[in-house]
């Protein structure tokens, strides 16, 4: 039987843990990969990449970490269109996943966000689909909101660094001002 593999986009490690062991216990061969440049400021994407490597040698799987830390060319897609913001967040992550899927021979790809209330689900939904139909790789879409506690109970005992807010600047001014963005600065 051939072994199915997946690259899976992971956001933190708190959403990483059961996702991981999820598609593990569908049958596939896991290789988790690391590409966040809409985290900011650089340090805290550095605590959460800690929390991150420090999960992947507590679980035992494989992670790509993508080498640099592109948040220009966030702040380049993102500036002038801050209200439509995570859908460009989506697709700079998620494209980045499939076109590595591909370069690996991987054929499948997903992405632990999909476990987050806290995201716009459908709309990743969406990228994900559009993204398999342009590069080839399937996006692989499971609904696992229900299962963030389980993750949770993994990734407590850990001590893990845990995040206050989504990830870029504008998400943070959202958390600590109980605001939210609504206008493109345009
Ligand atoms: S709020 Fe979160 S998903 Fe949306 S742009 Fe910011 S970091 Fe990306």
């Amino acid at each position: 039987m051939k072994i199915k593999d997946i690259l899976i986009h992971c956001c933190c490690a708190h959403c990483a843990a059961y996702t991981i062991k999820y598609w593990q216990e569908q049958g596939y061969n896991v290789t988790a990969f690391w590409y966040n440049p809409n985290i900011h400021p650089y340090m805290e994407h550095q605590n959460r990449l800690e929390a991150m490597k420090t999960l992947s040698e507590n679980m035992g799987f494989n992670l790509i970490v993508v080498e640099g830390y592109d948040f220009v060319e966030y702040f380049r897609r993102v500036v002038g269109h801050e209200a439509e913001r995570c859908g460009l967040c989506f697709d700079i992550r998620l494209s980045k996943t499939a076109e590595t899927a591909v370069e690996l021979g991987i054929d499948n790809f997903t992405s632990t966000l999909l476990i987050s209330h806290q995201q716009k689900h459908e709309l990743l939904k969406e990228i994900g689909e559009k993204l398999s139909q342009t590069t080839g790789a399937d996006f692989l879409y499971a609904d696992l909101r229900k299962r963030y506690s389980d993750s949770r109970c993994i990734t407590k005992p850990m001590d893990l660094y845990r995040q206050q807010y989504c990830g870029c600047v504008y998400s943070e001014w959202e958390r600590y001002n109980d605001k939210t963005i609504e206008q493109s600065s345009e």
